[in-house]
């Protein structure tokens, strides 16, 4: 990131001044120190100058840790703290066993040396063990396991080699006891580096080092074990070389500026097996059976049960990482990442069940679709990562409410699902709302300070048996839902339970489907959904109550569905028309009102569409009525329509210019139009909060549902 005049200061997190490259005249210094060690005689004169060349890197690691803990400042220090100063008992270890050997020629085994070198262990897979703790805030399970069946497969390679061997030496206690020590701390060490290992996380330059280092050790532990096991050991043999390689190898890795990320913490991955893991893991577990083939070869049989107990073990770890493995695919594919509610497969899946069971058993059963109003203003407005976090709470909020044993899944983008067992019509009807209660009682944070009121819509079905499917009963909650919407939003509607709700319902779809009809035959698709959004804008934003802004938008969507009885040409507007057809078109209004009355509770909304070419002037159609005669939502519909009319392109006419059409309105003020109702309209339209024909519904021009607050 560059910033006006400053240079870059960041480079992944590390500041760019603590780019320093002590690192690596420690790893040249303590490399060419390791080719001095070889080329040196032993003495020189009297001064044993090897020893002070060993001794001297093994301790320069341990300053290393020390000096690096100082520049880099890695938080938390301790780990490295305790890797310090086991390299520092490690390098008391090397003091004293090359100055006893070479210096006072004592060669008896075990001595004070072994004391330290095995009392450096448990610092350095303390220190490790820190070092993971802060990568990995789980418990990784999977990488356990993994690690356990490496050391399980080293284990009985160390048995079949090492500890077997060693046992059968007849060797005094202690020298068995010490003999013994060194291969079970490396097992340990072993088991822990894997752990590191496989903990995933950041790998970068110093982790590498680490990792040369405990490899180092690892290695060359194994060999001298062996060495001493055959009596081919000799101090000052190559061996020295891997262990100094080693300790240099962490003493650079301290001092490398990128150590302070080491305890960095690791973003844990979803499906937890590599392929090159699984291979490592597969030819782990092939060890046991090889080294019987080869015992069978050579005529020789040791070790079998040991082998065959290594065998067993590993079988049941490989199977329990297997079974873990089929577990978090299995909570993978039913679960929504995001939200982490179920998935919309869990949901049906669970749902097909519990129809069944509800048709065994006649037990009730419910289902609930929740729906976000307007959301995708809220993404619009604040951006997707925000409207990401709002959905997360929402899901929140309904978990919250709906508790934990319930089935609640993420059905689509913002719509949310519900399985209510054992809820009848009733308790769907409480648990609907308490759902939308508890996300829209308050605000949600989005950015910064600003929070956003979220409401939803609900749909709501219970089974029955003409609902005899799972999925006829979704499309009963989904029919309702969609209702919901039209009815305004922020509300919920029962889907019907009974067949002459049911009826209602197909009466309500069909008319809307009307509707979009005669929007297609005026070549004005979305025509109605447009006006009925406009019409509720300007009837909220008079403050109407609440009845009438229902009314004004559920007539803006029925509008002119009695139009869907006129002929072609009437429709297209073509020419000047006939009287016949001045008499058919001014019967719109009366036949629409019809179509609609029929439906329950829609007695005001027919009224409206019959007023909806009354004139302010009272020279409108079908009654004449005048001013305030005229419905308030008859008067709003007049100016909508007759903005949504102008706007159109139709087959025989271009559409006005937006500001040509405003003009036409102004004329229409007192003769036409309810004139205050037209500056009301001619605000919005300013504010772009109505007036746009392409937008439809929900979008953000039209969008008035979630308030800033
Ligand atoms: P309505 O009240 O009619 O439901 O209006 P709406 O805007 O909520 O509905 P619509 O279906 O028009 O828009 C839904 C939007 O949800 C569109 C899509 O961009 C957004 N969306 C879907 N999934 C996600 C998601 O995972 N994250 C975010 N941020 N947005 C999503
Ligand atoms: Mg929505
Ligand atoms: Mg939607």
């Amino acid at each position: 990131m560059r910033v006006a005049g400053v240079t870059s200061v960041e480079n992944r997190g590390i500041p760019i001044e603590k780019q320093h490259h002590v690192w690596i005249g420690y790893l040249l210094f303590g490399l060419s120190s390791v080719g001095v060690y070889y080329a040196l005689p032993i003495f020189v004169g009297t001064i044993p100058l090897r020893v002070i060349v060993y001794c001297a890197v093994s301790t320069s690691a341990a300053l290393a840790v020390w000096w690096g803990v100082r520049r880099n400042k890695p938080e938390p220090r301790a780990p490295w703290i305790v890797l310090g100063a086991g390299q520092l008992v490690y390098a008391l270890a090397d003091t004293t066993f090359y100055s006893s050997h070479y210096v006072l020629n004592e060669t008896g085994y075990p001595s004070v040396a072994d004391a330290f070198y095995l009392g450096h262990y448990p610092l350095v897979v303390a220190g490790l063990l820190m070092l993971i703790r802060q990568r990995r805030s789980d418990r990784d399970l999977p990488g356990l396991l993994d690690s356990v069946s490496l050391t399980v497969v080293a284990g009985l390679l160390s048995w079949v080699f090492v500890i077997g061997p060693q046992t059968r030496l007849g060797t005094p206690l202690l020298v068995e006891m010490v003999s013994l020590a060194y291969p079970l701390m490396d097992l340990v060490l072993l088991l822990v580096s894997l752990r590191l290992l496989f903990g995933g996380g950041w790998r970068g330059a110093s982790f590498v080092l680490l990792a040369l280092w405990l490899a180092a050790i690892l290695t060359a532990d194994t060999v001298y074990v062996l060495q001493r096991l055959d009596l081919s050991y000799e101090a000052g043999n190559f061996l020295d070389a891997i262990w100094l390689t080693g300790n240099v190898a962490l003493g650079a890795c301290a001092l490398h500026p990128s150590m302070a990320r080491m305890a960095q913490a690791v973003d844990v991955p979803a499906l937890r097996l590599s392929w090159p893991r699984l291979a490592i893991l597969s030819t782990g577990a092939l060890i046991g059976p090889l080294v019987l083939l080869v015992q069978h070869y050579q005529g020789v049989r040791r070790d079998v049960p040991v082998i065959a107990a290594g065998c067993a073990v590993l079988f049941a770890l490989t199977a329990t990482r297997l079974a873990g493995l089929a577990v978090d695919q299995r909570s993978l594919a039913i679960t929504d990442s995001l939200t982490r509610l179920g998935s919309r497969r869990y949901f049906e899946a669970r749902l097909a069940d519990e129809v069944a069971r509800a048709k065994r058993t006649g037990s009730p059963l419910g289902v609930l679709i929740l729906d976000v109003d307007r959301f995708k203003s809220i993404n619009d407005r604040f951006g997707h990562p925000a409207g990401d976090r709002v959905l997360v709470e929402v899901a929140t909020r309904l978990r919250a409410v709906a508790g934990s044993d319930r089935v609640l899944a993420r059905y689509g983008g913002e719509e949310f699902a519900l399985i209510a067992t054992g809820a009848d019509v009733e308790n769907l009807k409480r648990l609907a709302e308490r759902l939308r209660h508890g996300v829209s009682h308050h605000p949600i944070a989005v950015s910064g300070r600003r929070s956003v009121t979220v409401t939803l819509s609900a749909g709501t079905a219970a089974f029955a048996p003409h609902y005899g499917t799972a999925s006829a009963l979704v499309s009963a909650a989904d029919r309702a839902l969609y209702l919901a919407k039209d009815l305004g939003r922020d509300r919920a509607v029962a889907g019907g339970t009974s067949l002459t709700e049911h009826r209602e319902d197909v009466a309500v779809d069909y008319l809307n489907q009307v509707a979009d009809l005669v929007d297609l035959r005026v070549a004005s698709p979305g025509r109605s959904l447009a006006i009925a959004e406009w019409a509720r804008t300007v009837a909220e934003h008079l403050k109407r109550d609440p009845g009438e802004i229902r009314t004004a938008h559920r007539a803006g969507r029925l509008l002119d569905v009695g139009m869907i009885v006129l002929p072609d040409d009437l429709l297209a507007e073509s020419g000047p028309l006939t009287d016949q057809q001045w008499h058919l078109l001014q019967e719109h209004p009366d036949s629409g009102a019809r179509m609609v009355g029929v439906l329950p509770d829609h007695g005001e909304v027919a009224e409206v569409i019959r007023q909806h070419h009354e004139r302010w002037d009272g020279a409108g159609y079908p009654a004449g009525l005048m001013r305030d005669d005229i419905r308030i939502e008859a008067r709003i519909l007049s100016v909508c329509d007759a903005w949504a009319a102008m706007r159109a392109d139709r087959p025989h006419r271009r559409a006005l210019t937006h500001e040509h059409a405003v003009r036409e309105l102004r004329s229409g003020r007192g003769a036409r139009f309810d004139p205050d109702l037209v500056d009301v309209f001619l605000t919005l339209l300013d504010k772009r909060v109505v007036g746009d024909l392409t937008a439809g519904p929900g979008s953000p021009v039209t969008h008035e549902g979630s308030r800033l607050s």
